[in-house]
């Protein structure tokens, strides 16, 4: 047995009924990989297959508002089902990430915020080797960037709990599981917040 398990051995990241699960990270970071590992296809709302359903084109960003309206209609469909949703967007910049809270404020359900905080280089390798659909490099930094930047903030911009991801292997070994709801590990005493949880 090691004396220093990698930190990343047993991630497991717990998602409480009337939950809305988000993800954010730059083009290339991998969030749409992920989400098809671990959560059902019908259950991941995606800003490119909703730029594709409404332009025909899922790298066509002048349909970028009419796709989060047609995704966010189908999120409050499913959210007042008690379904999951799990939003697949780079969530970048602030008002994107405003947009969710409010649109999670007016479903009365929680965000969970699973950041993909991947070196830039790992993002522009995995651009590189995606097939089909290829993110200009100065987007990724861009997007990157900005990340970074709200990073520090993102428990304070008001998401039930922030989670960041930052290696491949931290993707890989995290595991996604139901909590029930109050579960202590996700609200532990303050009525609200748990503390960002970093895992690299
Ligand atoms: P976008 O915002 O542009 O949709 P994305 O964050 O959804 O990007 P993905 O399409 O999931 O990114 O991943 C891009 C590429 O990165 C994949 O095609 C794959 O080559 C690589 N990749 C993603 N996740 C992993 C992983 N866990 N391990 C190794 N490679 C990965
Ligand atoms: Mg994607």
């Amino acid at each position: 047995m090691e004396d220093n398990p990698p930190r990343s051995a047993s991630v497991h990241i717990r998602i409480p009924p009337r939950t809305l699960v988000a993800l954010a990270g730059a083009s290339g970071s991998g969030k749409t990989t992920f989400a098809r590992q671990r959560f059902a296809p019908t259950e991941v709302l995606s800003s490119d297959a909703f730029r594709a359903l409404v332009a025909d084109d899922e790298s066509d960003q002048t349909a970028t508002e009419d796709a989060f309206d047609a995704l966010y209609f189908v999120a409050a469909r499913r959210l007042a089902r008690g379904k999951r949703v799990v939003v697949d967007a780079t969530h970048a910049q602030l008002a994107a990430r405003a947009r969710l809270r409010a649109f999670a404020a007016a479903q009365g359900v929680e965000v969970l915020l699973i950041v993909f905080d991947l070196p830039l280089a790992s993002c522009l390798a995995g651009n590189a080797a995606r097939p089909g659909r290829r993110v200009p490099p100065s987007v990724i930094e861009r997007q990157h960037a900005a990340l970074r930047q709200a990073r520090p903030g993102l428990a304070g911009e008001g998401f039930a709990a922030v989670i960041a991801l930052e290696s491949r292997e931290a993707l890989s070994a995290a595991v996604i599981e139901p909590a029930p709801a109050g579960d202590p590990g996700w609200a532990p005493g303050t009525g609200g917040c748990l503390s960002p949880v970093v895992i690299a």
